[in-house]
């Protein structure tokens, strides 16, 4: 029999979407009726469908694909020219950054990458997460046994948690001690904090001092309406120097489904051996890639440069007002009935704070019987989401409304 890997086994068996898929299930077997007016405002997942610029472009490369003279088989594994142009050009190069072609590498997932990205790191580093944390992040490094096993509330031995508080704006404070890799998401997933200049110049600031690495996921970026604050953790000048980024097509331009994203590794950036060389991380990457990934299909490319159009564009922009005033609804619903809220300003996702003695599941459970919506408890995400719900934005208007009166309605 073959050996596997134990470190799965430290997994905590009740994953988050799970749980909650079970505790709906449960609830809509016993409650026909309610269950039709079931409304999931959990899991972030976008609603609307994919622009037409996209669409256009997608159907133009089927065709394209159909004859022999333009027949594309393999790609390049580290994503198609064109596409890794228009990304730095228009990403970064249009607002002063400057980042080279061959420092993007296109994927089908900032997901994936954020778990990949492990293959080119060493297993002696101390890894953060802020807590609460996008799961991804606490997993893959188990998987990669990383950590050891998982205490009474979730919190894995071997890592360092970072509290996101009231305190602190849900946005993590330098630690004292060191750490060598550490993982920020900002507009955060799922506290919808935005983390401003200043505060990005300190985890550089800190980095830089430390020698250790950011991988900075900015999977919401597009949904940053303040203008002073940061799309790119390149914006913070000496961020070559310590930081992969993780971008996303899935949240701006609804490819949840179709699958694209980037991440971006400068060639300026370095790691260690343990014998204390240092060596570039870039050709690792692109090692890396070449060798695991065979590239997104065309298709999927050209329709992931097509939002880069004026068509594009103006498309994206209208997908993002959408959601962001589903947002808007949805925290002055919250507001208006008492509940504290941070995010759904900058970010797609709202953090309540629950009652007085409520936990988040039983929170969960109560909007579950009394409002038939789902939400997701906020200690799913970590410890210190105990306390929190976050509420997705990610819906239709006429849903996003129907919640907004029905948290009125309900007895606070
Ligand atoms: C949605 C999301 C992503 C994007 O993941 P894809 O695999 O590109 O769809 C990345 N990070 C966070 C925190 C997210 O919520």
């Amino acid at each position: 029999m073959a050996y596997l890997n134990q470190n799965y086994l430290k997994l905590r068996a009740g994953y988050l979407f799970p749980e909650i898929a079970r505790r709906v299930k449960t609830f809509c077997d016993a409650h026909p009726e309610p269950a039709q007016r079931l409304i999931r405002c959990g899991i972030g997942d976008v609603t609307e469908p994919l622009p037409s610029a996209v669409r256009t472009a997608m159907h133009a490369a089927v065709d394209e694909l159909g004859t022999r003279e333009t027949f594309r088989g393999y790609g390049p594994e580290q994503g198609y020219e064109f596409l890794r142009h228009a990304i730095a050009e228009n990403d970064y190069r249009a607002r002063g950054i400057a980042i080279d072609n061959d420092e993007i590498f296109v994927s089908d997932g900032s997901k994936c990458d954020c778990g990949s990205i492990l293959d080119i790191l060493g297993d002696n580093n101390r890894i953060a997460v802020m807590d609460p944390v996008y799961p991804v992040y606490v997993d893959t490094n188990v998987m990669a046994g990383h950590t050891g096993e998982a205490n009474a509330s979730g919190a894995y031995d071997g890592l360092l948690y970072l509290p996101c508080t009231e305190a602190n704006g849900f946005v993590a404070d330098v630690p004292t001690e060191i750490a060598d890799v550490i993982y920020l998401c900002f507009p955060n997933n799922p506290t919808g904090s935005v983390a401003t200049r200043a505060q990005l110049e300190a985890w550089v600031a800190y980095a830089l001092k430390h020698g250790s690495l950011l991988l900075f996921d900015a999977a919401y970026e597009a949904y940053i309406s303040d203008p002073e604050i940061p799309h790119s953790i390149y914006e913070i000048p000496g961020a070559k120097e310590c930081a992969i980024e993780f971008r996303s097509f899935s949240k701006n331009g609804g490819f949840t489904g179709t699958r694209c994203a980037f991440t971006v590794v400068p060639k300026a950036l370095q790691g260690r051996t343990k014998s204390g060389d240092t060596h570039p991380l870039h050709p690792l990457w692109n090692r890396r890639m070449s060798t695991k990934f065979n590239g997104v299909p065309y298709i999927v490319q050209r329709g992931a440069e097509a939002l880069y159009s004026e068509q594009g564009r103006t498309e994206v922009q209208a997908l993002l007002s959408h959601y962001m005033g589903n947002a808007a609804l949805l925290r002055q619903a919250a507001l208006d009935v008492g509940l504290s809220v941070w995010g759904g300003i900058n970010a797609p996702y709202l953090w309540v704070r629950t009652p007085p003695q409520t936990s988040s599941w039983q929170m969960f459970d109560r909007l579950l019987h009394e409002t038939n919506v789902v939400i997701t408890p906020g200690s799913g995400f970590g410890s210190a989401g105990e306390g929190y719900f976050r509420i997705s934005a990610f819906n239709s208007r006429q849903a996003v409304e129907e919640v907004a009166s029905r948290l009125r309605a309900m007895a606070w």
